[in-house]
């Protein structure tokens, strides 16, 4: 690949460009995003070699374009680059679920080479500052290839992810969607909701919520302050996945109600053994560190 796009240069969008540039500086970026302010001010930051004031001006003679833009924006982009993408250019994009931007890429761009990606890396901030080269390190990258697409543009892929220092998984979209409902929608939803409680409870509690934070109510406030409009589509567009998990979770939750109203320390007990050891296999794979209070300096 000599000549990737990237469209949207938020968080996603700008880490990509400055990932590319540190490891890959043989390659040309040409970003565009439809926020005049921020296509400045990525050029400001350099996040990509050149920033273009259109799309079809970015994806001019590319090999590879990527969309970085709210899941739910996604067809739109796809459609204002249908006249200019060259034709064997590859399609994909960042997206965070990927059942619904499989369809809606096919339907925007039916003559072309469309493998969708999802980099599990992020961060609660969004926008052209946002972004930083090393996001991607050590993290995995989840392509969901649709069954006919050439495995020469999944290897292309693939071995591009892995030079930004990524791990890469081939899955299926659907099987995609469950698996991160599990891991990162319903968790996003349950900081929404429980930081969305506190608040309202602010009237009864006279601003002891905020004064008293404690660690666990402040890592929710973390996830809670997540981009809006990213965690809006994403629910938007992952919704039988969502629900589906949501279903399971309100059953446990129920559970858990039972056992505390009944005395049963034993299933307390349990659970909490259990996920301590979750907590643990994830440390001990590299995904996190083990550093209390997630390393926060005191
Ligand atoms: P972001 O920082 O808000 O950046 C998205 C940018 O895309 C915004 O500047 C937005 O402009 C622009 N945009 C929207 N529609 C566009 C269009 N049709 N053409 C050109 N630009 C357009 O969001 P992000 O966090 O980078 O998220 C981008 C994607 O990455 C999402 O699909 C998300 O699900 C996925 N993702 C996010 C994370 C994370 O932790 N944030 C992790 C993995 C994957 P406006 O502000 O004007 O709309």
């Amino acid at each position: 690949m000599q000549r990737i796009a990237i469209i949207g240069l938020g968080l996603l969008g700008g880490s990509v460009g400055l990932a590319l540039a540190v490891r890959r500086p043989d390659i040309v970026t040409c970003g565009y995003d439809r926020d005049p302010a921020v296509r400045r001010r990525a050029a400001e930051r350099a996040l990509v070699t050149a920033v273009c004031e259109t799309a079809a001006e970015a994806v001019a003679g590319c090999d590879l374009a990527i969309l970085c833009v709210p899941v739910g924006a996604i067809g739109a982009a796809a459609r204002d680059l249908a006249d200019t993408l060259p034709s064997g250019a590859i399609v994909s994009d960042v997206g965070s679920s990927k059942q619904s931007v499989v369809e809606a890429l096919a339907e925007a761009l039916p003559h072309h080479t469309v493998i969708p990606a999802h980099p599990v890396a992020g961060t609660e901030q969004s926008g052209p500052d946002a972004g930083f080269a090393s996001l991607f390190q050590d993290r995995w990258c989840i392509l969901t290839p649709p069954a006919d697409a050439p495995p020469e543009a999944v290897e292309a892929l693939t071995g591009l992810w892995r030079s930004l220092g990524a791990k890469v998984e081939v899955m299926d979209a659907k099987h995609h969607d469950l698996v991160l409902a599990v891991t990162s929608h319903i968790p996003h939803l349950i900081a929404y909701t429980i930081v969305g409680t506190a608040s309202d409870m602010e009237e009864v509690t006279r601003g002891e919520v905020i004064k008293y934070s404690a660690g666990g109510f402040r890592d929710f406030t973390r996830i809670a302050a997540s981009d809006p409009v990213m965690w809006r589509d994403v629910f938007l567009n992952n919704r039988d996945a969502v629900l589906e998990m949501l279903g399971r979770f309100t059953e446990d939750l129920t559970a858990m109600q039972r056992a505390i109203r009944s005395g049963d320390g034993e299933a307390l007990h349990d659970l909490f053994s259990r996920t301590r050891a979750i907590r643990r296999s994830i440390i001990e794979q590299g995904q996190d560190d083990a550093s209390p209070d997630f390393g926060r300096g005191h």
